[in-house]
């Protein structure tokens, strides 16, 4: 079998990346394990996904990302005042933390609570990386070709994979 290389459709790619916002540092691949994901399956951005098609295991690269390519532009009608009472009374409400919210079909929204104030909690819908420009380092660690049933499913399995 022909060795790969290059970053495909079908294909799960081991990246080390530092995610920056305006030079600061938010979130990274970490530690010594490099982060799998499959390509073409909406594992990662649109934007970084375009960045990384055709380039090579071992290559580092750094990847531009505007919002309509990453997390989407703000929408501020997702913004909303909630009561503190339709929170459970004992609920910790910290500024930052996500929970889970019902849409009017019933679905199940992320939100994040942004503000809180004695009878109020503000709520927002949109990521917390909306509207932001996403600036990648990524390097190539490994490229291998996915096998069926990652196929199938739309992400790798990793050694750890314990969601089924
Ligand atoms: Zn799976």
């Amino acid at each position: 079998m022909a060795e790969v290389r290059t970053v495909a459709a079908g294909r799960v790619v081991s990246i080390h990346y530092t995610l920056r916002e305006k030079d600061e540092v938010i979130d990274s691949s970490g530690g010594d394990e490099p982060m799998e994901y499959l390509h073409g399956a909406e594992n990662i951005v649109p934007g970084l996904e375009e960045g990384l098609t055709g380039r090579s295991v071992g290559e580092t690269l750094r990847v531009r990302v505007e919002p309509e390519k990453g997390y989407g532009r703000r929408d501020e009608q997702a913004v909303q005042q909630v009561p503190r009472e339709a929170f459970p009374p004992d609920a910790e409400i910290e500024i930052g933390m996500q929970f889970l919210a019902e849409g009017p079909q019933g679905e199940r929204i992320p939100v994040w609570i942004v503000a809180e104030s004695q009878d109020e909690v503000t709520v927002d819908a949109n990521h917390p990386l909306a509207g932001k420009v996403l600036d990648f380092e990524v390097s190539i660690a490994g490229v291998r070709d996915a096998t069926p049933e990652e196929l199938e499913h739309g992400h790798p399995h990793g050694d750890d994979c314990g969601h089924h």
